[in-house]
């Protein structure tokens, strides 16, 4: 059976080019710290995927610190400012989690930061803080006002952190367009290997380093680096979002949320009322457990995950769902579906014929509703 992938925002599939940039890289011998010839070479895949990375999100090369990921890229960015933190409460957990003491900004019902109530925060501060809001969240997919953010902000004297993690590669990022001063990426988000990312830094920001060692990176973050994998990044960077055509994919999530509606009107797209990614969409289903969902849908060969997948394959209450007021009962039936470059209008069918038929199956078992009319998958999506 053909996998239906609709999980692009837990990992994508890697691109052929950076397939091939890691492979080409693994063959070769090399650490870009020596000074023979194959470090010299090893040190120009190095500097020509830098270039790639900072051109995805038009910053200057010596601004990207090559890390481990978007983890450790948020880790940096939250421990090394050595600043009080205020986070958006939609945040991932590895902002929320980097740090103790951390202020959580509260966010509307539509998913946004509360931009009053920072501004608040931010004038009676005794001292400015690090304020970190992410770009485009990985559950509902919601994209916040970072520049309006970071203008209010640096009107404080705070610095200025952003989770682009899910957003790059999905839609353009422009670090002074946004106006931010610490900017993280990951590879495994758009069409690169897991294990690699970047913290773009301003240049001015003072930035304490968390692994020291040699002097890779400019002493900001030590340890031999990951060739194969930064080689990678770069191949997947330089493709970026501009070769899938979004509103293609646009399209496809529309054609999702519409069909799971003609089936069931009362069903919760979460975040809908918001700017959002045009790839992502958390459905709740009324009545059927998400991690039940999950697993009809494993069966049926198409991948979606439950709340967010950056844990550990647990299905916990979601922090995102709830600090946008969604109710223990509802957010424990929505399920994350994030289509991306490989998604085809087959996968939007599959996963309609699947949706309807746990939905109907759930419902024709629930004794009260049992006499509702019964109707076909097919038949369902036709109407
Ligand atoms: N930030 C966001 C918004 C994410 O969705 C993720 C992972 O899903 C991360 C950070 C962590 O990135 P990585 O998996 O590269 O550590």
């Amino acid at each position: 059976m053909d996998v239906c992938y609709l999980d692009h925002n837990a990992t994508t599939p890697i691109r052929p080019e950076a397939e091939t940039a890691v492979l080409d890289a693994l063959r070769r011998c090399g650490n870009p710290s020596s000074v023979h010839r194959a470090g010299r070479h090893a040190r120009q895949t190095v500097e020509a995927a830098r270039e790639a990375i900072a051109a995805l999100v038009g910053a200057p090369p010596d601004s990207v610190i090559l890390t481990s990921g978007g983890t450790e890229a948020n880790n940096l960015a939250v421990r090394g400012c050595r600043r009080p933190v205020v986070a958006a409460a939609t945040e991932h957990a590895s902002v929320l989690s980097a740090i103790g003491g951390l202020r959580t900004l509260p966010v509307t019902e539509r998913g946004l930061v509360d931009t009053d109530i920072l501004e608040a925060w931010l004038a009676a501060a005794d001292e400015p803080p690090l304020v970190s809001v992410m770009l485009a969240n990985n559950e509902t997919g919601v994209i916040q006002p970072v520049r309006v953010v970071a203008d209010i902000a640096h009107r404080y004297g705070a610095i200025v952190h952003c989770d682009a993690v899910q957003a790059a590669g999905k839609m353009q990022v422009d670090v002074g367009e946004l106006g931010v001063d610490l900017l993280s990426l990951s590879a495994h988000k758009l069409g690169g290997p897991a294990g690699v990312g970047a913290l773009v830094v301003k240049g001015d920001v003072p930035l304490e380093a968390m692994l020291r060692g040699g002097g890779q990176e400019r002493s900001r973050r030590a340890g031999t680096e990951n060739l194969a994998g930064i080689a990678g990044f770069g191949a997947a960077a330089a493709i970026g979002a501009n070769r899938t055509d979004w509103r293609r994919i646009d399209r496809l999530r529309q054609g999702i949320e519409d069909g799971v509606r003609r089936v069931c009107p009362t069903a919760g797209i979460i975040g809908e009322e918001a700017p959002r990614l045009p790839n992502t969409s958390c459905i709740a289903m009324p009545g059927v457990n998400s991690a039940v969902q999950v697993i009809r849908f494993d069966l049926a060969g198409i991948a979606v995950s439950a709340g967010s997948a950056c844990s550990s394959g647990s299905v916990r209450d979601s922090h995102v769902l709830a600090a946008m007021g969604v109710g223990s009962e509802i957010a424990r039936t929505a399920v994350r579906v994030s289509l991306g470059w490989t998604s085809r209008e087959e996968d939007m069918n599959r996963f309609l014929d699947v949706w309807t038929d746990i939905f109907l199956k759930a419902r024709a078992s629930r004794p009260a509703e049992a006499s509702a009319p019964k109707t076909s998958a097919a038949e369902e999506r036709m109407s």
